[in-house]
């Protein structure tokens, strides 16, 4: 099978990381621990969304990224049955940090960056975003689409619900 799997809310504890960098940057205004929606980001930080995301980008926010629970493990066993692509939204400056990443967990696939997930070809696709989950279904009807569960995103019908990509391995 092939896999498009998604890393950041997927594999990466982008949600929880980011805000422990943040925190760490910025110890006498800390923001929540964790997001309730989609902008939370943006109003916890109080930082417009091209400026949030400079200061992710620039900051090599990705380095400090904790995997999700389990994901590692998961991933290993995903990796060595499947085609497994990572598919990201992320911008390609931060390719590097990427792929140095996944090496440091032993974890390492091809990925692609784009904001054209739809595009790629694969069997199975995971995702946590509304509208990636959205348009995989709407080109790739015959397929399996993924949503794993979290506060910022909603039930798109065509997908099956996971808490954790633990369950892909059911
Ligand atoms: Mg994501």
């Amino acid at each position: 099978m092939k896999y498009a799997m998604d890393l950041d809310g997927c594999v990466v504890d982008w949600d929880k990381g980011f805000r422990q960098v943040w925190n760490r940057q910025h110890p006498f205004k800390p923001i929540p621990a964790r997001n309730l929606h989609w902008e939370s980001p943006f109003q916890d930080t109080g930082l417009s969304h091209t400026k949030f995301w400079k200061w992710i980008d620039e900051e090599g926010v990705y380095w400090n990224l904790p995997p999700c629970e389990n994901s590692v493990a998961v991933m290993k066993t995903l990796i060595r049955g499947h085609d497994v692509w990572y598919v990201t939204n992320r911008h390609p400056v931060s390719e590097e940090v990427t792929l140095q990443w996944l090496k440091s967990y032993d974890i390492e696939a091809p990925v692609l960056h784009t904001s054209d997930k739809w595009e790629v070809d694969a069997d199975i696709y995971v995702d946590d975003n509304d509208g990636n989950l959205y348009r995989y279904v709407t080109a790739h009807p015959d397929k399996s689409v993924i949503r794993v569960i979290r506060p910022w995103n909603s039930h798109i019908c065509g997908t099956l619900s996971i808490y954790s990509i633990a369950e892909l391995l059911g």
